[in-house]
């Protein structure tokens, strides 16, 4: 059987996280944001002083740490744990600093190849859902089922910003949409593996759609893509 991989890309904010938690726990399946490792370097360059025009000084800080992402240890809201050389740094990766500055960071090819061999380690585990900007273009171009998430900037800050409030960063809803605006631009416009979609990707719009019925629309694809012969038993063919 071919691989069982789900790639989810998208825009800041369109809800990739969530939905991708929801689906890798039903699926009983292995999450990998990539997001949060290009957080942590980043994380890594403020704490260290590193410029963030230094492409080939982040990729340094990248390699000499050791980066890891796993199954959440404490029921505190995290989808996961992020530690770096041992220490968690799950909600520091959060902080605005670290939003702010991500997008420049990670444009750098050198950065991008520092982290390129970890995701395919991580995603070669079997059952995964990989989540990013560049997962089904770059990363793992394989996989049998390919999403793009969107939804209206407008909705996309709404989230966040119920997300930041609820663990109580006070910002104002109109910097949250300049911030991810600002992001998704440099995101896309940058050289190196940009974000779009695959050209396979399904396309889902987010907007006034739960989170269960986004979830369930691509379990529905992966069954299609991991159990064709079943799949259409079950629709009676
Ligand atoms: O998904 P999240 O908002 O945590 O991603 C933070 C930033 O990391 C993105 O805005 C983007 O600059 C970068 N990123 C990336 N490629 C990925 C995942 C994230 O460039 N696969």
């Amino acid at each position: 059987m071919s691989n069982q991989i789900i790639a989810i890309d998208g825009p800041a904010a369109a809800g990739k996280s969530t939905v991708a938690r929801a689906l890798a726990d039903e699926l009983d399946a292995l999450l990998l944001d990539t997001g949060a490792l290009y957080r942590a370097v980043t994380l890594l360059a403020l704490r260290s002083g590193t410029h963030l025009s230094d492409g080939p000084a982040l990729a340094d800080l990248a390699s000499a740490s050791v980066l890891q992402v796993t199954p959440p240890s404490i029921p505190d809201g995290r989808f996961y744990d992020v530690s770096l050389n041992g220490e968690d740094i799950t909600w520091a990766i959060r902080d605005p600093a670290v939003d702010a500055a991500v997008s420049p960071v990670s444009a750098h090819p050198e950065v991008r190849d520092a982290l390129l061999a970890l995701q395919r380690r991580i995603a070669s585990q079997g059952r995964v859902v990989i989540v990013g900007r560049d997962t089904g273009t770059v990363v793992v171009p394989e996989a049998t089922v390919k999403v793009f998430l969107v939804a209206s900037a407008e909705e996309r800050a709404c989230r966040r910003h119920r997300e930041l409030a609820s663990r109580g960063v006070d910002t104002r809803l109109g910097d949250v949409l300049a911030d991810l605006e600002r992001r998704d631009r440099i995101d896309q416009d940058r050289d190196v593996a940009p974000l779009q979609a695959a050209e396979d990707a399904i396309i889902v719009e987010t907007d006034q759609r739960s989170v269960g019925d986004v979830v369930a629309a691509i379990k529905v694809m992966a069954e299609r893509a991991w159990h064709p012969m079943a799949a259409r038993h079950a629709r009676g063919r």
